[in-house]
């Protein structure tokens, strides 16, 4: 599914981030930036040893990356050029500003990547694996972060995609984005 927001292509698609050949990939990281399971272990997996150094050095400049913020990094062996590191918050009942946080890493990786001058980033469905986000709840801040960051003016950006990895992820932010468009 797609649409065009301010001239620029909103796409979801179902499959592996891995793949894409965007400017930039987006990883839902943790904070110690040290890797880890699901898209995470994916992206250190098929993007080689260069990342983790990169975010090593980071870790040992600036700290762990807290909640809600982002890092970036070359992308490897990766078709994409740059790896944008955000951490989502973990779901806790959704009373501790989870949406907030959510929102700000969906901000924070598309003002990174729009000040980088890049033209396409590919965001996955932070929060919603491991960290327990409810995901029709994630679908509905992540999407409105990335429409409304879109809508206030034009950046670099021409294309952003959302790479969804299972059908019932899919799915939701399907049934999302039309209620928001
Ligand atoms: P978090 O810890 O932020 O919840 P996870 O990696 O556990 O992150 O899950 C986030 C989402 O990423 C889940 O929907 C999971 O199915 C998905 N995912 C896992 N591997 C990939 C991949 N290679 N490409 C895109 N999405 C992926």
């Amino acid at each position: 599914m797609e649409t065009l927001i301010n001239q620029v292509r909103l796409s979801l698609i179902q499959g592996d981030i891995t793949e894409q050949d965007t400017d930039a990939i987006v990883n839902a990281a943790n904070p110690s930036l040290m890797g880890g399971g699901g898209v995470d272990g994916a992206i250190h997996r098929a993007g080689g040893p260069v990342i983790l150094d990169e975010c090593n050095q980071i870790v040992a400049k600036q700290g762990r990356l807290p909640t809600g913020k982002a890092v970036i990094t070359t992308g490897g062996n990766l078709k994409a050029k740059h790896v944008i590191h955000t951490v989502g918050p973990i779901w806790d009942g959704g009373d501790r500003n989870e949406a907030e946080l959510l929102a700000s890493a969906y901000r924070e990786s598309i003002k990174l990547a729009a000040e980088r001058n890049l033209t396409s980033i590919s965001f996955p469905s932070v929060s919603t694996g491991a960290y327990g986000y409810p995901l029709d709840k994630a679908a509905r801040v992540a999407l409105r972060a990335v429409v409304s960051f879109l809508e206030e003016k034009p950046t670099s950006l021409k294309e952003v995609n959302f790479v969804l990895f299972d059908s019932s992820t899919y799915e939701s932010y399907c049934s999302t984005l039309k209620e928001l468009i």
